[in-house]
């Protein structure tokens, strides 16, 4: 991948040919005037022939004094090469160690190496087809505005090398694409080896992923800040109309009252919720290792689920095809998962219709089930049911206690377990959340 460096083609035959060649004319000069002399009789054959041998000697010893300089030359080129390739050899075996595209130019913007990270990042994709030799080679004076695009890098890196600072230039920069990636480059200068100028490394790290993180971060806050503003300005609007007009009449005193036991639980529930995704989220990335029985943990929560479904005339029944499911889990977790869907299943269907609990399960998954009768969603809503706040009918949602975060819960659970969650459903004719756990 390292860019060749091309030298003079020192063979001797050409050593010679440059130190014969510049005294050509002179030979020629003495010989035409020893002639000419020899013509006009001032001089006789053999004194003429006498002052070309003599000038012809000196101009070859004066020859070998050229030829040593050549040599000399020729050995410190040589070395000066061998120097640069070694340089840059010793160089690409640094910057192979880096974790991060590094890529290395010239005062031109010419590629002189490159690392594997940079080869994957930027080459595969734009080079590897169109501009990279059938070696793999990058060709001689590829340049970096060929394979990274951004007008912002090169404007600096033009300032930069004007102004002759040392320290490293830091910049931020967005490759436009499929999806625009962002990167902070490190500029730095790299003496160059052979001359007096400068190679100029360039270091690569992706921000895209943390770009994204705060900006969900930011919506999130946004939403979370948003959603509890309303519990909050009514009951604060209550207490205080309570507060003016409260002994005036006991009546309107007690709906007040119940409006704000309404107010406070709705915040109450969000922060419960809020509290439990941040939870999933932070448990995320550990794996749940406790065997767990998904008979057992249903079991213990259908008693108070059947008290929501039989205030909702909501027939709830359960088809538990074995006695025991075992898989490897956090039973909270896969608590608050089941809960979540059941009481989604309750509380969003009509009254006297049902919802069934399935279990079941095949040579390696164990498939739980909610299966309910009701309203339905349509399609264009289902992909996005997981995010955070996402409602289908925000009115029906609160007048139901939802929050918006139930699913987006589950699906944390779901990832953490490394399970699988489908949804189907069609509108009028009810829905289906399935969960795929691995056996334990
Ligand atoms: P919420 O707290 O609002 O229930 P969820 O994240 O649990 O939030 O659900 C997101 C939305 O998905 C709900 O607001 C509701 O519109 C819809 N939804 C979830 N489960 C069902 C279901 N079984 N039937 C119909 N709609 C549902």
């Amino acid at each position: 991948m390292d860019k060749k460096i091309e030298t003079t083609d020192y063979k001797i035959g050409s050593v010679l040919s440059e130190i014969i060649r510049p005294k050509i004319p002179i030979i020629f000069l003495l010989v035409v005037l020893c002639f000419a002399f020899f013509l006009l009789g001032f001089l006789t054959f053999f004194t003429a022939i006498f002052f070309i041998v003599i000038f012809t000697v000196v101009l070859l010893a004066m020859s070998s004094d050229d030829r040593k300089a050549l040599e000399f030359y020729k050995n410190q080129e040589e070395l000066k090469f061998k120097d640069i390739s070694e340089g840059l050899n010793k160089l690409k075996t640094i910057i192979e160690a880096i974790k991060e595209p590094t890529i290395l130019i010239n005062e031109n913007d010419v590629i002189l190496i490159f690392n594997q990270s940079a080869d994957k990042t930027f080459f595969s994709s734009i080079a590897r087809d169109s501009l990279l030799s059938s070696e793999n080679e990058i060709p001689t004076g590829l340049r970096i505005q060929t394979i990274i695009r951004s007008t912002l890098l090169l404007e600096t890196l033009n300032l930069y090398k004007n102004s002759q600072k040392n320290s490293i230039e830091k910049i931020e920069i967005i490759l436009p694409g499929e999806i625009d990636r962002s990167y902070e480059v490190d500029i730095s200068r790299v003496p160059n080896f052979s001359k007096d100028e400068f190679n100029y490394l360039l270091m690569f790290r992706e921000t895209t992923e943390v770009k994204k993180i705060l900006t969900l971060r930011s919506e999130f806050i946004a939403n979370a800040s948003h959603e509890l503003k309303t519990p909050i300005s009514v009951i604060k609007g209550i207490a205080e109309t309570l507060e003016k007009y409260g002994d005036e009449d006991k009546e309107t005193s007690k709906d007040f009252l119940k409006k704000l036991i309404d107010q406070s639980n709705r915040a109450q529930l969000l922060i419960e919720d809020l509290l439990s995704l941040n939870q999933a989220e932070m448990r995320q990335h550990i794996l749940p290792e406790n065997k767990v029985n998904l008979t057992a943990v249903l079991d213990n929560i259908f008693d108070g689920l059947n008290e929501l479904a039989k205030k909702n005339k909501i027939n709830l029944t359960r088809d538990i095809r074995k006695k025991d499911f075992y898989i490897l889990g956090d039973e909270d977790d896969i608590r608050r998962a089941f809960i979540n869907l059941i009481e989604n299943a309750i509380k969003y269907n009509t009254s006297g219709k049902k919802v069934i609990i399935h279990l079941s399960d095949n040579s390696d998954t164990v498939l739980f089930k909610v299966t309910d009768d009701g309203p339905g969603i349509s399609n264009i809503h289902i992909p996005r049911l997981t995010e955070r706040f996402y409602r289908v009918d925000l009115d029906s949602s609160i007048k139901k206690g939802g929050t918006g975060l139930g699913l987006s819960i589950v699906k944390n659970i779901i990832t953490r377990h490394k399970a699988q969650l489908d949804i189907e459903s069609e509108v009028g004719k009810g829905s289906s959340f399935s969960i795929i756990f691995n056996k334990a």
